[in-house]
């Protein structure tokens, strides 16, 4: 009899088919007393080489399965295991207590997890469920265990949870869709599904008993029918269709302008982390990068990135999109991004804190080094600037004056670089929207950054999830801000563009183009989909 749950969808799509339950029979990790403590320690570190060295070959096939940016957790995990003070505690386990390898790696592994959850940091915060994961992977080595995930007919795999190592091992082709009791929106497991494009849903409540029976997916409603009737297999087949059919229209898209039906042309570009990003822009057909979120290079590391250092990643980046429009961003850190070596004190209000450009114009060194990279690099391509969070006219003329001692430099020192470089700023903050018409004549472009300033403008911190039945997206403050500053961008000679999560939703993109925007900048996977928007809106 179909029974039918409603769980939490992570990513759109219909699957239909056989459940096969991943269980992971979770035995615990027995103590075990041992005589020879070297030999142990030796044991150890052959299993932790051995666990190094899958992951780099899991890395090489993710990179080809689901891009550079999403096989980067192999690295993460890599380093994990790399790390001295794990390694010294494992060693000193096994030394000290004379315990067996798998028991004094489970135990470390545990430690350093519950460590990494209880830091303030969110960077190390979402490590720990790694630092398990990779603890997990040696003690299966030690066990002489490995573990993959066969099935001959495509089946719906359903979990109590995946880790983000097991899920990127799902065959891609076996797999029509997954369903966990556990996980998050936003955690990797969650991101990779995403990009692998496999419908997936969270908070179900699994059982084992179900492996074997049929089932649907619905990731568009976030429906799980177990045995599902006649009528439903057919209603949910009709969807699917429908989704097949939409898939292979946005394949045909690439190579096609961003025309609409009356013939007016916008920019489409794609948002990026750094240079690992670069295939997914070039797969998904962006005419260019409108946000390069520079400060990923900045965070997860213990030292700032050197001015060559920078100059290589913005350098790769402009020669490989060979002439298209690369926007980088300068450094925007604070609020939810850290960086210890920066050593920034806690806030009681970091979205309102110590931030973005107020960082860099407190602490012009750091400034200077990044915008003397990013003029270097724009000799290789076509490199355009942006300056975060603005809230005041003196900010951009503080800026300008920056800006003309690194050109003084380079000129002094016969650097060549772009004289030519477009510089714009984010708009997103209230602040800005409401002087836009001041801002405008000081600068070549605007890009509205819809996720701040839906934040600041509705007073509701875009990291509490306890907020989300208030967050209303279409807010009409918001959207006569964004108008506004459309209209005051083009009154002062700038060009204007969308870089937030809102530029990419598909039921807003006439209206964007009716207020005039110039560009829209979206993650990679939404760039067919928003393509497919523009071409059946009207300008008019
Ligand atoms: C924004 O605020 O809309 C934006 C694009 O920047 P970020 O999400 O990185 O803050
Ligand atoms: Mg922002």
């Amino acid at each position: 009899m179909e029974v039918s749950y409603t769980g939490k969808s992570i990513f759109k799509g219909i699957a239909i088919g056989r459940i096969a339950i991943f269980g992971k029979k979770e035995e615990p990790v027995k103590r075990e007393k041992i005589e020879d403590a070297a030999a142990e320690t030796a044991r150890y570190d052959a299993a932790r080489d051995r666990a190094v060295d899958d992951l780099g070959k899991l890395h090489d096939d993710a990179v080809k399965k689901v891009g550079e940016e999403n096989a980067e957790i192999f690295n993460v995990h890599a380093m994990l295991l790399q790390d001295d003070d794990f390694n010294d505690s494992v060693h000193n386990m096994i030394e000290s207590q004379k315990v067996n390898a798998e028991y004094a790696t489970a135990v470390t592994g545990e430690n350093f997890s519950k460590m990494f959850a209880e830091m303030d940091d969110e960077y190390f915060k979402a490590r720990s469920a790694d630092m398990k994961d990779v603890a997990e992977r040696v003690v299966k080595i030690l066990q002489g265990k490995t573990e993959t995930m066969n099935y001959d007919q495509p089946v719906i795999i359903a979990a109590d949870d995946l880790m983000p190592s097991e899920t990127v091992q799902l065959d891609k082709d076996k797999v029509l869709a997954f369903v966990t009791r556990f996980g998050s929106a936003n955690s990797h497991t969650a991101i990779l599904a995403r990009t692998m494009n496999i419908p997936a849903l969270i908070n179900i409540p699994v059982d084992p008993s179900w492996d074997g029976q049929m089932a649907i997916v619905d990731g568009h409603t976030g429906k799980f029918y177990l045995d599902p009737e006649a009528s439903t297999l057919a209603e949910e087949q009709k969807k699917l269709d429908a989704d097949l059919e939409q898939r292979r229209l946005l394949q045909e898209l690439k190579g096609k302008p961003n025309v609409t039906l009356d013939g007016k042309e916008i920019n489409l570009f794609a948002n990026i982390g750094g240079p690992k990003d670069l295939a997914s822009v070039l797969q998904n057909d962006a005419g260019g990068v409108g946000l390069f979120r520079s400060e990923f290079l900045y965070i997860g590391r213990d030292e700032l990135p050197s001015e060559d250092e920078q100059f290589r990643a913005y350098k790769q980046v402009a020669e490989t999109l060979a002439g298209r429009k690369v926007v980088i961003r300068t450094l925007d850190i604070g609020a939810d991004k850290k960086a210890d070596y920066l050593h920034l004190d806690a806030e009681a209000n970091p979205a309102l804190g110590f931030r973005a450009i107020r960082i860099c114009l407190t602490r012009p060194e750091i400034f200077k080094a990044q915008l003397r990279a990013l003029f270097r690099a724009s000799a290789f391509g076509n490199i355009a600037i942006m300056y975060p969070m603005i809230t005041s006219l003196e900010e951009v003329h503080r800026i300008k004056e920056i800006v003309e001692e690194v050109k003084k430099e380079l000129d002094d020192a016969g650097v060549p670089y772009n004289k030519d470089l477009e510089q714009g700023i984010m708009i997103e903050t209230p602040a800005a929207a409401l002087i836009s018409d001041q801002l405008a004549p000081e600068v070549d472009f605007f890009s509205i950054g819809t996720n701040d300033l839906t934040q600041y403008t509705l007073a509701m911190d875009r990291q509490n999830d306890k907020l989300d039945d208030f967050y209303q997206a279409h807010h009409p403050a918001l959207l006569r801000e964004i108008k506004m500053t459309i209209e005051n961008g083009h009154r002062g000679g700038a060009w204007v563009g969308i870089c937030g999560e809102l530029g990419a939703d598909t039921s807003l993109t006439q209206t964007f183009i009716q207020m005039g925007v110039d560009e829209l900048s979206v993650s990679p996977s939404m760039v067919l989909p928003v393509r497919e928007a523009i071409r059946r809106s009207h300008a008019q």
